[in-house]
């Protein structure tokens, strides 16, 4: 089987620890920071890292037009949810809380009960939002006392942390499977 092209957004943030971990589990990975750079690749990670540094950067490279062009599946953690979210890029229909959790007690690290998993989720929360609003399209995977900080709509899939960040694949497996639906889908 050809290994699956997927783009991880490099202009800022944790780009190459999502591509690491993409890798390991034989996809081929391609830093992007060009809009050209999105023409046929399969799938896209926004990772985390500084959200208004993001907006600004896509929008002076043009990534912002691109990827809303993009029609492929797209994995938006921390900051890259916040990209997707209504108030940015407005592809997902969630409203979200930048720095949700407060600045002291910014980051953590607990077990998240997943939607679709018998075991729990270890996720590593830096500086996180939350989800404070979903549209009705939205599916809610986990949540922090009841807060989503993970969900899926359509072919987007938000995290509020950083999956990249521990040994645990699952998140990556789950959207790599749905960038393989999405080309049998086209094939
Ligand atoms: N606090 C950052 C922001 O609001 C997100 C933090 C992260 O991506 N780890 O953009």
């Amino acid at each position: 089987m050809q290994p699956l092209k997927i783009g991880v957004l490099a202009v800022q943030g944790n780009f190459r620890e999502h591509a690491q971990m993409l890798r390991s589990l034989g996809a081929e990975t391609i830093e992007v920071r060009k809009p050209e750079q999105l023409d046929g690749l399969y799938g896209l990670v926004i990772p985390g890292g500084e959200s208004t540094t993001f907006t600004r950067l896509m929008a002076l490279y043009g990534l912002d037009e691109a990827v809303r062009r993009f029609d492929r599946p797209v994995f938006g953690t921390c900051a890259g949810m916040i990209v997707l979210d209504r108030d940015h890029l407005g592809l997902v229909d969630v409203g979200v809380r930048r720095n949700a959790f407060g600045r002291q007690v910014a980051s953590f690290e607990t077990d998240l009960e997943v939607v679709g998993e018998t075991e729990p989720l270890r996720a590593v929360f830096i500086r996180a939002p939350w989800v404070e609003d979903v549209g009705p399209d939205v599916e809610v995977l986990a949540e922090v006392d009841g807060r989503p900080v993970l969900a899926r709509e359509g072919r987007f899939l938000v995290a509020a942390f950083h999956p990249e960040l521990t040994g645990d694949t699952r998140l990556h497996e789950r959207f790599l499977e749905s960038v393989r639906e999405a080309q049998l889908v086209r094939a």
